[in-house]
């Protein structure tokens, strides 16, 4: 069986891609999961957030997209059980610069997973994957989009939310009708939840009145702990499983599974 692989994409900056990355894969892995993090951003944030020092990324996503690497070898485990990670360098602000003019530059990632035979965690394959991308419709993002099953697309609860939305929806409906036609919107996930703010409220349900079914039950708190674990290197689930926030990816997660069941079948 090849893994699920889910993309969290949004051009805007600072929404909850990669505290929704890693916790997410946490989470999933908490429950039986096998899971593997493409870390496809510069800035390196899902990485450093699992405890990757960047001296410790010799083989990273670049050299993924440059051909000069197998997913295999470019994964490493992280000290969280179960969950994997293709860490990411500074080399990926050269990506456009290096592969731009290729005529498969869109099918780098794509590729790489299909010739993926057998990366284990634990003596078994990967069952999900999830690819972090920078806040930018770029190479990037689109590589990410190419390569995926689903979309799994994090918003804040601000003022500016759906702002982008359409770019990002247009975005994903041309991927689907060009390059990857199996390509679906897994949901969209509303992060930093304030519920002392109306405009929290008011945010969410203008995004629950556009998007209808595709907005997730669950609702990720603003969560002080949930910021505070990247600068232990670790998810906030390890950090402090009980805290709002970590309770809240764990719901998230068997939400996921269950939609990932749904998309399967269908
Ligand atoms: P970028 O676009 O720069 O990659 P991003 O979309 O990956 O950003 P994150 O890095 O996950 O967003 O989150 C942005 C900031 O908000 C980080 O400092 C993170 O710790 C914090 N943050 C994310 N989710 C929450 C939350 N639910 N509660 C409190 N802080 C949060
Ligand atoms: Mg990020």
């Amino acid at each position: 069986m090849a893994p699920r692989i889910l993309t969290l994409a949004n051009q805007k900056g600072g929404v909850g891609k990669t505290t929704t990355a890693i916790n997410l894969a946490t989470a999933l892995a908490a429950i039986g999961e096998k899971v593997l993090i493409v870390d496809l951003d510069p800035q390196g944030n899902a990485s450093t957030g699992l405890g990757i020092d960047r001296v410790n990324r010799e083989v990273s996503s670049f050299d993924v997209l440059m051909g000069e690497s197998t997913i295999a070898g470019a994964a490493v485990m992280t000290s969280v059980p179960n969950v994997a990670i293709v860490p990411s360098t500074l080399d990926l602000l050269g990506v456009e610069h290096a592969i731009g003019q290729e005529g498969d530059r869109a099918f780098r990632l794509r590729d790489a997973f299909r010739a993926a035979s057998g990366f284990l965690i634990d003596g078994r394959p990967v069952t999900y994957v999830l690819i972090d991308c920078p806040p930018s419709l770029n190479l990037l993002t689109i590589n990410a989009l190419v390569a995926a099953s689903a979309v799994l697309v994090p918003m804040q609860c601000e003022f500016f939310a759906l702002e982008g939305l359409s770019q990002l929806l247009q975005t994903i409906e041309h991927i689907r009708s060009t390059l990857n036609p199996g390509l679906s919107i897994q949901g969209v996930v509303m992060t930093m939840f304030d519920k002392r703010n109306n405009l929290s409220e008011q945010v969410l349900q203008d995004v629950r009145s556009e998007m209808g079914q595709l907005v997730y039950d669950t609702v990720i708190p603003r969560n002080v702990r949930l910021s505070e674990a990247p600068s232990y290197g670790k998810p906030a689930l390890l950090y402090d499983l009980k805290c709002a926030g970590s309770q809240a990816y764990l719901r998230l997660a068997t939400e996921v599974i269950r939609r990932e069941r749904q998309l399967v079948a269908a």
